[in-house]
């Protein structure tokens, strides 16, 4: 995702960089945001004790989103599943959980916004006409299985019917607004030749040239369902989020989601990306590969699953019960490393 190379990383627990000021004012909101395909597993279960962590050490709240917005992967059932895992690891969101699905009407407003913003357009084509247009131009690229969007309606229809809306990734290059986030603590800029540029928590400085890398991206499908990067902006800027905490095979999504802030004009929350779990043959762990469900079922099961998450943070491990061992963690994340 990075033009310049090998990653800086940071050595030892993830947490200690209390950059912000936001937490002490108790402005920190920080939310954990799984999707009910599968039960959480090892690897996210990492991202939900992160997420919880940085916003306890903050002195902030901590929210859940069931991000359930593309229905045709979420399995049902598995929201109560999820929310009964992170309740039995003493993980409980200080509001109500959200539900993508129940929330359509605020990323049609989105939408429309974008609309009359110049920064959305309609689209006709179906994936082979992406796939002859981008072959004329000797291009076959692909990202995680999407095409890159050679923008074949920036200039319109010529008359075919609308299947689904794109991002106009030009947008943010020609309007670089006031982009900041209320707590100051990403230091988020914008490049030359719409380079988007942030910083990351834990993986340092980034920069992806989203019409390059990803082209214009979808914001309402072709099945009419919303896309994930329309609904996940809407919903951080909604909740008021001013802290990101997530898996690190998300953070290929950021340029994106930072592009349709600017386009909104909401406010870019700091992000970190916690280390992924690996499998012993190496993949990452994920529900499309199997990855077993964390076990949470008795307290002793969920302290082990907590101590295995907070070893992939660089945590040190505790002897529970559960309550003290969450309370060492904060403490040990709060610390400011050495
Ligand atoms: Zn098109």
């Amino acid at each position: 995702m990075s033009a310049a190379g090998p990653l800086p990383r940071r050595e030892g627990p993830l947490g200690g960089q209390r950059t912000t000021r936001s937490g002490e004012r108790g402005g920190y909101v920080g939310r954990f945001a799984p999707s009910p395909t599968g039960p959480l597993h090892a690897g996210s279960l990492v991202a939900a004790l992160a997420s919880w962590l940085d916003a306890r050490s903050h002195h902030g709240r901590w929210l859940v989103r069931i991000e359930d917005v593309d229905t045709p992967r979420c399995l049902p059932g598995m929201d109560a599943i999820i929310l009964r895992q992170l309740a039995d690891c003493g993980l409980l969101p200080d509001e109500p959980p959200v539900w993508q699905t129940r929330r359509a009407p605020l990323y049609e407003a989105a939408l429309q916004r974008l609309v009359a913003a110049g920064a959305a357009y309609p689209c006709a084509c179906s994936r082979k006409d992406i796939e002859a247009a981008r072959a004329e131009r000797g291009e076959s690229r692909e990202r995680f299985g999407e095409l890159v969007y050679p923008g074949t309606c920036r200039g319109g229809l010529r008359g075919r019917p609308a299947r689904a809306w794109r991002f106009d990734t030009r947008f943010s290059e020609q309007n670089r607004p006031q982009v900041s986030t209320e707590s100051g603590v990403s230091a988020i800029e914008s490049g030359a030749n719409g380079v988007i540029r942030w910083a990351d928590r834990r993986l340092g400085p980034q920069a992806q040239d989203v019409e390059q890398a990803v082209g214009d991206f979808v914001l309402k499908r072709a099945d009419g369902l919303w896309a994930y990067q329309l609904a996940v902006v809407v919903d951080d800027a909604d909740q008021r989020i001013t802290h990101v905490v997530r898996g690190e095979d998300l953070a290929d999504n950021t340029a994106r989601q930072i592009a349709l802030q600017r386009a909104l004009g909401v406010a870019t929350p700091a992000y970190l990306h916690t280390p992924l779990v690996r499998a012993a043959d190496g993949h990452k762990l994920s529900k499309q590969n199997g990855a077993a469900a964390a076990d949470t079922a008795s307290p002793p099961q969920a302290l082990a699953a907590l101590n295995a998450a907070a070893g992939a943070l660089g945590l040190p491990p505790q002897p529970g019960p559960l309550p003290a061992a969450l309370a060492a963690w904060v403490a040990a994340w709060r610390a400011p490393t050495a």
